[in-house]
């Protein structure tokens, strides 16, 4: 029997598993060249395009498999997943209308379709704010028990599927897809642009996020950058030059890039303070305590996720 009190361990790759080098998903280069090596976390860059992703690595299913219901809830300092996602809900929502607000202008949920794809929906925060806000809304998502969790909590059209694989979305019909935090998880992140410029509709409307492994703080930080981090859960690390290079090649013309932050408890940005300058870590940590900080929250803009908007031609 399990005991209920147990520390709740994030879900991790097991190291015995076989890792297999693979092309460059960009430009199917074999040329590569190891990047930033000391971070130890197995990263290349592409000789020819420039990307940085993981090579050699495990298969999609060993990494498909990391989604569980630890990865949304663990006691580990955040090496993967998150320490409690459904607990943080009141910012993630503020992020996502933060992201709404931005989007509406580039595209309105007015008249006739209103279709929007989730891509990479986690628990459906933004697909219920996205309703709200008077887009019909569906998600997708290779976790199981998030899919799960948006049917009994929310009743949205959710599906725990990739959209490489065979699904219920038909082609041409979606104004709007977005992939919050996604691309930089899946093994396949062309086909995911290519596949979403096919249930886009003309002029329908791309929208992402991802860690820029060429913006300031990450150069700056080197090696100890919070995006690698997670490297089990990361296997590409895109900046603007790769991202605009994909999205084009896929039929997209880019029509808004800049760096976007998040809501965060004070808690959590004051620990990852802590992180990159360790000697504050305490007094912040008595900051927090005296004047009883660690729920309040806060939009944090570390200028180090970039956000890209493209329009399909
Ligand atoms: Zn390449």
């Amino acid at each position: 029997m399990t005991n209920p009190n147990a520390p709740l361990t994030s879900p991790r790759i097991d190291t015995q598993v076989e890792r297999n080098h693979v092309p460059c998903n960009l430009c199917q280069s074999e040329n590569r060249q190891p990047y930033c090596p000391e971070n130890g976390r197995g990263l290349v860059q592409c000789l020819n395009c420039g990307l940085v992703y993981v090579s050699p690595r495990p298969d999609p299913n060993e990494l498909y498999a990391l989604y569980g219901e630890t990865y949304f809830k663990n006691d580990d300092d955040g090496t993967v997943g998150y320490h409690d996602y459904i607990a943080d809900e009141r910012n993630i929502r503020k992020s996502f209308n933060r992201r709404l607000d931005r989007l509406h202008s580039f595209i309105q949920p007015v008249g006739g379709n209103n279709k929007l794809l989730d891509v990479g929906c986690a628990v459906g925060f933004f697909m219920d704010e996205a309703s709200k806000r008077g887009w019909q809304v569906a998600g997708v998502d290779v976790s199981g028990f998030a899919i799960d969790y948006i049917k009994g909590r929310f009743g949205h059209d959710a599906y725990n599927l990739s959209i490489l694989d065979e699904t219920p979305f038909i082609e041409g019909s979606y104004r709007l897809i977005t992939l919050w935090d996604v691309i930089e998880h899946v093994p396949d992140p062309k086909g995911h642009i290519e596949q979403i410029a096919r249930l886009l509709q003309p002029g329908g409307i791309v929208a992402l996020m991802t860690p820029d492994v060429q913006s300031l703080p990450a150069r700056l930080t080197g090696k100890r950058w919070i995006g690698y981090k997670l490297s089990d859960e990361h296997v590409y690390y895109f900046d603007v030059k790769t991202l605009t290079r994909m999205l084009n090649e896929a039929g997209f013309d880019v029509v808004d890039v800049r760096h976007e932050g998040k809501f965060v408890t004070m808690r959590l940005f004051l620990d990852r303070l802590g992180f990159y300058v360790p000697w504050l870590a305490r007094p912040l940590q008595a900051l927090e305590r005296t004047f009883k900080l660690s729920e309040q929250s806060t939009y944090v803009n570390p200028f180090d996720i970039v956000w890209m908007v493209a329009r399909k031609r």
